[in-house]
């Protein structure tokens, strides 16, 4: 068995948000700390890769961040990238729908949260007078408990769908607005996703200020914004980031994990250790029998994206929602990169693609045309030069009711070990933001013990 010669304070086991984050902080608290990745390259669920056709930088899917990302912000802040990511200055979004109509959420920035979205929302198309009286209860319901750390429990058996319905909401406002909101915070349908993340979203969105209501983008490629700078951090202070480590099993000596073994047999030694696997990597795992339990259940939810690349423009916003087809987001991959090549490069996502995962790649491709014919008339005139079909079946927890009470509060585990990553019990939904924030939850957890 091959062995590590030094031993560190601390282990992190993943190169995603999660582990880059909480291994940036312990270095910043003056750790020795070592990172393991299973891949050749860092940045989980969240990376970018060359097309090795044309150059271009492809996402593993569009990733979409909001003003509310304070932990996000705060990692970016600390390795000096938060410049890369783009905040519109307005609250704005557009929709498509399968009948050609098109619609927008659009709110005065100047105004206060959350009086902006219902300003927003009042402005959207064909509302009745009961919409706006439903909405007011909602909105009364969420003041309610603002100040709470945890929304209620109860929330957790009852669907997005069962709760919005009781909120009074009408069928319409659910499309127009909520479904939309549900389906990319929660990736997953709203009809069996928990309503627990939603109202956390809708909280931490549009119950704090304006700031929080902004969406925000990556002007470059996801592994660019994170990982290369991350690495250099970590590495300037001493610390070290392997890849291609997939880690086996852990060490554990009386009731105390005191380290980990790759598949390979190399030993990494340590006092602390934090995994950010996610828990169906996790539970494959050589594990000590008290950090075995209900967490195991979780499931994961898939995303799929096209890539497209058309011969003229479609679209001159940023993003565009669907309404009424599989294809729920358009984004305009040229404008948030800056691309000034001619023609127009696009990113299309289904998230809660369960149905989609296991459809041929040609299947995906022809229904992403199909959509776009009904949402953008003038897409028929169009021509796609090139397309390309990413599918990501465990992009993300799949937050069916219940599974709140089975996710483990970050930083908890057994002496020695923490539990991270955006699967944790964070009071937000399994997200970029949420991966950051177990991150730093682990982190202060591992100084408290000193
Ligand atoms: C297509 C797609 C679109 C998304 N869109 C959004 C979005 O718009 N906004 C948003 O906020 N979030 C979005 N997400 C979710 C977001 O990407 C994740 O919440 C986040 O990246 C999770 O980070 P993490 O560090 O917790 O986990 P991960 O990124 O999964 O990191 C865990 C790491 O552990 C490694 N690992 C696994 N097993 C082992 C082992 N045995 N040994 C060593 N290493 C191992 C993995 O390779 C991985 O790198 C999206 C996800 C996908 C896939």
């Amino acid at each position: 068995m091959a062995s590590t010669a030094d031993r560190a304070d601390a282990l992190v086991i993943g190169g995603g948000f999660a582990g880059l984050c909480a291994a940036v902080e312990l270095a910043k608290q003056g750790r020795k700390v070592v990172v393991l990745e299973k891949k050749p390259h860092l940045g989980g669920r969240a990376y970018s890769f060359a097309d090795p056709e044309t150059k271009e930088v492809i996402d593993n899917g569009q990733h979409l961040f909001m003003g509310c990302y304070r932990h996000t912000r705060r990692f970016l802040e600390e390795i000096g990238t938060s410049s890369f990511l783009h905040f519109a200055e307005k609250i704005r979004v557009d929709y498509a729908d399968a009948e050609g109509g098109r619609d927008v959420l659009s709110c005065p920035a100047a105004l206060g949260s959350p009086l902006h979205l219902a300003w927003g929302v009042l402005r959207l198309k064909g509302l009745s007078l009961s919409d706006k009286a439903g909405l007011l209860r909602l909105d009364r319901y969420i003041k309610s408990i603002k100040s709470r750390t945890e929304v209620p429990a109860a929330l957790d058996f009852l669907t997005v769908r069962q709760w919005l319905g009781g909120m009074g909401q009408s069928k319409r406002i659910q499309q127009r607005l909520f479904d939309p909101i549900a389906l990319g915070a929660l990736n997953d349908d709203p009809e069996v996703a928990s309503a627990t993340g939603f109202v956390q979203v809708l909280r931490e969105i549009f119950y704090r200020d304006v700031e929080s209501t902004r969406l925000g983008v990556a002007a470059v490629g996801l592994s660019e914004l994170y990982t290369g700078a991350a690495r250099a951090y970590i590495e300037k202070r001493g610390g070290k980031v392997l890849q291609s480590k997939k880690l086996a099993s852990f060490i554990e000596e009386g009731g105390r994990v005191k380290g980990a073994v790759t598949e390979a047999g190399e030993r990494f030694e340590a006092n602390s250790t934090i995994s950010t696997l996610a828990p169906w990597d996790l539970k494959k795992l050589t594990l000590p029998q008290a950090l075995r339990g209900p967490w195991e259940n979780l499931a994961p939810a898939p995303i799929v994206s096209v890539c497209l690349w058309l011969d003229r423009p479609l679209i001159s916003e940023p993003l565009v929602g669907m309404l009424g087809t599989e294809i729920q987001w358009v984004f305009n991959k040229s404008r948030i990169l800056g691309l000034n090549g001619g023609g127009q490069y696009l990113s299309l996502v289904i998230s809660g693609a369960h149905k989609q995962i296991g459809h041929d790649p040609k299947e995906i491709f022809a229904a992403a045309e199909r959509d776009l014919g009904k949402c953008f008339p003038e897409f028929s005139k169009t021509k796609v030069l090139r397309w390309k079909v990413v599918k990501e079946p465990f992009a993300t927890l799949s937050p069916v009711p219940g599974s709140d009470a089975l996710r483990p509060a970050p930083g908890s585990g057994m002496p020695g070990f923490y539990f991270a990553g955006d699967w944790t019990r964070t009071g937000l939904p399994a997200t970029i933001e949420s991966a950051t924030a177990s991150g730093y939850a682990a982190v202060a957890a591992v100084l408290k013990n000193g």
